[in-house]
Protein backbone atom coordinates (compact mmCIF):
# COMPACT_ATOMS: atom_id res chain seq x y z
CA UNK A 1 0.00 0.00 0.00
CA UNK A 2 1.20 3.87 -0.78
CA UNK A 3 2.50 5.53 2.20
CA UNK A 4 0.44 8.78 1.90
CA UNK A 5 3.09 10.32 4.42
CA UNK A 6 6.12 9.29 3.35
CA UNK A 7 9.42 12.05 4.31
CA UNK A 8 6.82 14.25 6.58
CA UNK A 9 7.11 14.98 10.30
CA UNK A 10 3.94 14.88 12.46
CA UNK A 11 3.54 16.00 16.11
CA UNK A 12 1.00 14.39 18.05
CA UNK A 13 0.29 16.03 21.67
CA UNK A 14 -1.02 13.66 24.31
CA UNK A 15 -0.06 10.62 22.18
CA UNK A 16 0.32 8.19 25.47
CA UNK A 17 -2.80 6.27 25.06
CA UNK A 18 -6.53 6.76 23.34
CA UNK A 19 -7.13 8.68 20.37
CA UNK A 20 -3.57 10.10 20.30
CA UNK A 21 -2.20 6.69 20.54
CA UNK A 22 -3.70 5.76 17.88
CA UNK A 23 -3.02 8.71 15.65
CA UNK A 24 0.47 7.98 16.30
CA UNK A 25 0.17 4.43 15.02
CA UNK A 26 -1.37 5.33 12.13
CA UNK A 27 1.11 8.06 10.83
CA UNK A 28 4.21 6.15 11.91
CA UNK A 29 2.35 3.14 9.69
CA UNK A 30 1.61 6.01 7.03
CA UNK A 31 5.52 6.69 6.38
CA UNK A 32 5.98 10.15 8.63
CA UNK A 33 8.59 10.67 11.25
CA UNK A 34 6.34 11.23 14.69
CA UNK A 35 6.87 13.04 17.66
CA UNK A 36 4.97 11.73 20.80
CA UNK A 37 4.18 14.54 22.98
CA UNK A 38 3.07 13.54 25.74
CA UNK A 39 2.45 14.93 29.61
CA UNK A 40 3.36 11.79 31.36
CA UNK A 41 4.32 8.35 30.06
CA UNK A 42 5.13 8.04 26.55
CA UNK A 43 7.27 5.04 26.73
CA UNK A 44 4.10 2.49 26.26
CA UNK A 45 3.30 4.17 22.70
CA UNK A 46 6.83 4.20 21.73
CA UNK A 47 7.32 0.06 22.46
CA UNK A 48 3.99 -0.31 20.31
CA UNK A 49 5.68 1.27 17.38
CA UNK A 50 8.38 -0.32 17.30
CA UNK A 51 6.26 -3.96 17.94
CA UNK A 52 4.32 -2.87 14.73
CA UNK A 53 7.67 -1.89 12.76
CA UNK A 54 7.80 1.29 13.45
CA UNK A 55 11.68 2.15 13.26
CA UNK A 56 13.49 3.89 15.95
CA UNK A 57 14.97 6.60 13.49
CA UNK A 58 11.47 8.18 12.70
CA UNK A 59 10.27 8.20 16.25
CA UNK A 60 11.00 10.99 19.09
CA UNK A 61 9.53 10.95 22.35
CA UNK A 62 9.14 14.17 24.20
CA UNK A 63 7.80 14.85 27.93
CA UNK A 64 5.55 17.70 26.58
CA UNK A 65 2.89 19.81 29.06
CA UNK A 66 0.72 21.40 26.25
CA UNK A 67 -0.31 24.05 28.65
CA UNK A 68 3.41 25.00 29.37
CA UNK A 69 4.71 27.48 26.25
CA UNK A 70 8.47 26.74 27.53
CA UNK A 71 8.01 22.79 26.98
CA UNK A 72 5.68 23.86 23.98
CA UNK A 73 8.48 25.36 22.21
CA UNK A 74 10.64 22.60 23.51
CA UNK A 75 9.11 20.41 21.82
CA UNK A 76 8.88 22.16 18.48
CA UNK A 77 12.62 23.07 19.05
CA UNK A 78 13.73 19.47 19.39
CA UNK A 79 11.50 18.16 16.36
CA UNK A 80 13.58 20.85 13.79
CA UNK A 81 17.11 19.57 15.25
CA UNK A 82 16.62 16.07 15.20
CA UNK A 83 14.43 16.03 11.59
CA UNK A 84 14.77 19.29 10.17
CA UNK A 85 11.17 20.26 9.61
CA UNK A 86 7.55 20.27 10.79
CA UNK A 87 5.10 19.23 7.93
CA UNK A 88 2.21 18.04 10.19
CA UNK A 89 0.66 18.96 13.79
CA UNK A 90 -2.50 16.92 15.63
CA UNK A 91 -3.60 18.71 18.77
CA UNK A 92 -5.17 16.10 20.19
CA UNK A 93 -4.03 16.55 24.07
CA UNK A 94 -7.36 16.89 26.01
CA UNK A 95 -8.89 16.49 29.82
CA UNK A 96 -12.37 16.58 30.95
CA UNK A 97 -13.00 17.76 34.29
CA UNK A 98 -17.42 17.29 34.35
CA UNK A 99 -19.81 19.04 36.97
CA UNK A 100 -23.13 21.24 36.32
CA UNK A 101 -22.23 24.61 35.52
CA UNK A 102 -23.80 25.97 39.12
CA UNK A 103 -21.24 23.89 40.59
CA UNK A 104 -18.34 24.06 38.80
CA UNK A 105 -14.92 25.03 40.10
CA UNK A 106 -13.02 28.16 38.58
CA UNK A 107 -9.71 25.24 38.86
CA UNK A 108 -12.10 23.05 36.75
CA UNK A 109 -13.04 25.71 34.15
CA UNK A 110 -9.54 26.54 34.07
CA UNK A 111 -7.89 23.35 33.21
CA UNK A 112 -9.97 22.52 30.92
CA UNK A 113 -9.53 25.77 28.83
CA UNK A 114 -6.08 25.76 29.28
CA UNK A 115 -5.37 21.62 28.21
CA UNK A 116 -7.95 22.35 25.16
CA UNK A 117 -7.85 25.24 23.74
CA UNK A 118 -4.75 27.43 24.91
CA UNK A 119 -2.82 23.97 24.26
CA UNK A 120 -3.95 24.16 21.02
CA UNK A 121 -3.15 27.69 20.04
CA UNK A 122 0.54 26.81 21.68
CA UNK A 123 0.82 24.43 19.73
CA UNK A 124 -0.32 25.64 16.62
CA UNK A 125 1.48 28.88 16.74
CA UNK A 126 4.96 27.31 17.27
CA UNK A 127 4.68 24.98 14.17
CA UNK A 128 3.17 27.68 12.06
CA UNK A 129 6.27 29.60 10.86
CA UNK A 130 8.48 26.19 10.05
CA UNK A 131 4.98 25.67 7.56
CA UNK A 132 5.01 28.69 6.72
CA UNK A 133 8.49 29.01 5.37
CA UNK A 134 7.94 25.02 3.71
CA UNK A 135 4.76 26.18 1.95
CA UNK A 136 3.15 23.09 3.04
CA UNK A 137 1.46 21.76 5.91
CA UNK A 138 -1.31 20.14 7.80
CA UNK A 139 -2.77 20.94 11.50
CA UNK A 140 -5.68 18.94 12.81
CA UNK A 141 -7.35 20.04 15.62
CA UNK A 142 -9.40 16.81 17.99
CA UNK A 143 -12.37 19.05 19.04
CA UNK A 144 -15.59 16.76 20.10
CA UNK A 145 -19.33 16.69 18.81
CA UNK A 146 -20.41 18.22 22.52
CA UNK A 147 -18.51 21.16 21.12
CA UNK A 148 -21.86 21.58 18.11
CA UNK A 149 -24.48 20.24 20.36
CA UNK A 150 -23.78 21.38 24.01
CA UNK A 151 -23.90 18.84 26.92
CA UNK A 152 -25.42 19.21 30.36
CA UNK A 153 -22.23 18.99 32.74
CA UNK A 154 -19.59 19.85 30.46
CA UNK A 155 -19.56 23.80 30.10
CA UNK A 156 -15.94 23.49 30.54
CA UNK A 157 -15.02 21.15 27.74
CA UNK A 158 -17.93 22.14 25.74
CA UNK A 159 -16.64 25.60 25.39
CA UNK A 160 -13.32 24.63 24.81
CA UNK A 161 -13.92 22.36 21.86
CA UNK A 162 -16.47 24.84 20.26
CA UNK A 163 -13.71 27.21 20.91
CA UNK A 164 -11.61 24.90 19.09
CA UNK A 165 -13.42 25.20 15.88
CA UNK A 166 -13.24 29.12 15.75
CA UNK A 167 -9.59 27.93 15.93
CA UNK A 168 -9.44 26.23 13.20
CA UNK A 169 -11.51 28.27 10.77
CA UNK A 170 -9.72 31.37 11.59
CA UNK A 171 -6.13 29.90 11.15
CA UNK A 172 -7.23 28.05 8.39
CA UNK A 173 -8.14 31.58 6.50
CA UNK A 174 -4.78 32.90 7.46
CA UNK A 175 -2.68 30.45 5.86
CA UNK A 176 -4.46 28.59 3.49
CA UNK A 177 -2.70 30.46 0.49
CA UNK A 178 0.84 29.28 1.93
CA UNK A 179 -0.13 25.56 1.18
CA UNK A 180 -1.17 25.09 4.93
CA UNK A 181 -4.67 23.37 6.15
CA UNK A 182 -6.24 23.25 9.34
CA UNK A 183 -9.08 21.26 9.99
CA UNK A 184 -11.20 19.93 13.13
CA UNK A 185 -11.97 16.17 13.78
CA UNK A 186 -15.41 15.92 15.98
CA UNK A 187 -15.56 12.45 17.39
CA UNK A 188 -18.59 11.45 19.29
CA UNK A 189 -18.47 8.93 21.83
CA UNK A 190 -14.95 6.91 21.37
CA UNK A 191 -13.76 4.08 23.93
CA UNK A 192 -10.54 5.22 25.64
CA UNK A 193 -9.86 5.86 29.35
CA UNK A 194 -11.77 9.61 29.12
CA UNK A 195 -15.42 7.48 28.40
CA UNK A 196 -14.73 4.02 30.03
CA UNK A 197 -14.92 5.70 33.65
CA UNK A 198 -18.89 6.92 32.73
CA UNK A 199 -21.62 5.19 34.86
CA UNK A 200 -23.52 2.53 32.43
CA UNK A 201 -26.42 4.95 33.11
CA UNK A 202 -24.78 7.81 31.17
CA UNK A 203 -23.67 4.96 28.95
CA UNK A 204 -27.14 4.17 27.90
CA UNK A 205 -28.07 7.67 27.39
CA UNK A 206 -25.40 7.96 24.99
CA UNK A 207 -25.95 4.83 23.09
CA UNK A 208 -30.06 6.04 22.57
CA UNK A 209 -28.59 9.33 20.87
CA UNK A 210 -25.99 7.43 18.32
CA UNK A 211 -27.92 6.28 15.27
CA UNK A 212 -25.49 3.64 14.60
CA UNK A 213 -26.08 1.87 18.02
CA UNK A 214 -22.24 1.19 19.27
CA UNK A 215 -19.55 3.69 20.32
CA UNK A 216 -16.20 4.47 18.34
CA UNK A 217 -12.96 3.11 18.34
CA UNK A 218 -9.62 5.13 18.84
CA UNK A 219 -9.11 3.67 15.13
CA UNK A 220 -12.41 5.16 13.66
CA UNK A 221 -10.48 8.53 14.31
CA UNK A 222 -6.93 7.82 13.46
CA UNK A 223 -8.08 7.12 9.80
CA UNK A 224 -9.60 10.29 9.40
CA UNK A 225 -6.82 12.05 10.71
CA UNK A 226 -4.63 10.43 8.33
CA UNK A 227 -6.46 11.34 5.31
CA UNK A 228 -6.72 14.80 7.26
CA UNK A 229 -2.78 14.85 6.83
CA UNK A 230 -2.13 13.42 3.56
CA UNK A 231 -1.71 15.24 0.17
CA UNK A 232 -4.83 13.90 -0.93
CA UNK A 233 -7.11 16.23 1.32
CA UNK A 234 -5.39 19.50 -0.26
CA UNK A 235 -8.55 21.17 -1.38
CA UNK A 236 -10.41 20.91 2.58
CA UNK A 237 -9.65 23.29 4.94
CA UNK A 238 -11.96 24.69 8.02
CA UNK A 239 -13.90 22.07 8.01
CA UNK A 240 -15.36 20.01 10.34
CA UNK A 241 -15.57 16.40 10.57
CA UNK A 242 -17.65 14.68 12.66
CA UNK A 243 -16.62 10.20 14.12
CA UNK A 244 -19.75 9.97 15.82
CA UNK A 245 -21.92 7.22 14.46
CA UNK A 246 -24.12 9.64 13.12
CA UNK A 247 -24.88 11.44 16.29
CA UNK A 248 -24.88 14.83 15.17
CA UNK A 249 -25.84 16.35 11.15
CA UNK A 250 -25.47 19.75 10.29
P1 LIG B 1 -7.48 10.01 27.09
O1 LIG B 1 -7.88 10.52 28.43
O2 LIG B 1 -7.44 8.54 26.84
O3 LIG B 1 -6.06 10.62 26.67
C1 LIG B 1 -5.82 11.97 26.82
C2 LIG B 1 -4.42 12.27 26.35
O4 LIG B 1 -4.15 13.67 26.54
C3 LIG B 1 -3.37 11.50 27.15
O5 LIG B 1 -2.33 11.14 26.29
C4 LIG B 1 -2.91 12.54 28.15
O6 LIG B 1 -1.59 12.32 28.62
C5 LIG B 1 -2.94 13.79 27.29
N1 LIG B 1 -2.90 15.03 28.06
C6 LIG B 1 -3.74 15.44 29.03
N2 LIG B 1 -3.36 16.64 29.50
C7 LIG B 1 -2.26 17.00 28.79
C8 LIG B 1 -1.39 18.12 28.79
N3 LIG B 1 -1.57 19.16 29.62
N4 LIG B 1 -0.35 18.14 27.93
C9 LIG B 1 -0.14 17.10 27.08
N5 LIG B 1 -0.91 16.01 27.03
C10 LIG B 1 -1.96 15.97 27.87
O7 LIG B 1 -8.47 10.74 26.09
P2 LIG B 1 -8.95 10.38 24.61
O8 LIG B 1 -7.92 9.61 23.89
O9 LIG B 1 -10.32 9.88 24.70
O10 LIG B 1 -9.04 11.86 24.02
C11 LIG B 1 -8.14 12.40 23.08
C12 LIG B 1 -8.74 13.67 22.52
O11 LIG B 1 -9.99 13.35 21.90
C13 LIG B 1 -9.05 14.71 23.60
O12 LIG B 1 -8.81 15.99 23.09
C14 LIG B 1 -10.54 14.51 23.84
O13 LIG B 1 -11.13 15.67 24.34
C15 LIG B 1 -11.01 14.18 22.44
N6 LIG B 1 -12.29 13.50 22.37
C16 LIG B 1 -12.47 12.28 22.98
C17 LIG B 1 -13.71 11.66 22.91
C18 LIG B 1 -13.98 10.34 23.53
O14 LIG B 1 -15.17 9.91 23.52
N7 LIG B 1 -13.02 9.64 24.09
C19 LIG B 1 -14.83 12.28 22.19
C20 LIG B 1 -14.51 13.55 21.60
C21 LIG B 1 -13.29 14.12 21.69
P3 LIG B 1 -1.29 11.36 29.90
O15 LIG B 1 -1.46 9.94 29.43
O16 LIG B 1 0.11 11.68 30.21
O17 LIG B 1 -2.28 11.76 30.96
Amino acid sequence: MKETLSGRVAIVTGGSRGIGQAIVLKLVSAGASVVIGGISDTSRTHSLVLQAGGSEERLLSLKTDVTKVEEVNRLVKSTIDRFGKVDVLVNNAGISRDALLLRMKDEDWDAVLDTNLKGAFLCTRAVLLHMVKSRWGRIVNISSVVGLTGNPGQANYSAAKAGLIGLTKTTAREVASRGITVNAVAPGFIDTDMTRGLSDQVKERFQGLIPQKRFGSPEDVAHVVEFLTSPQSSYITGQVVGVDGGMFMA
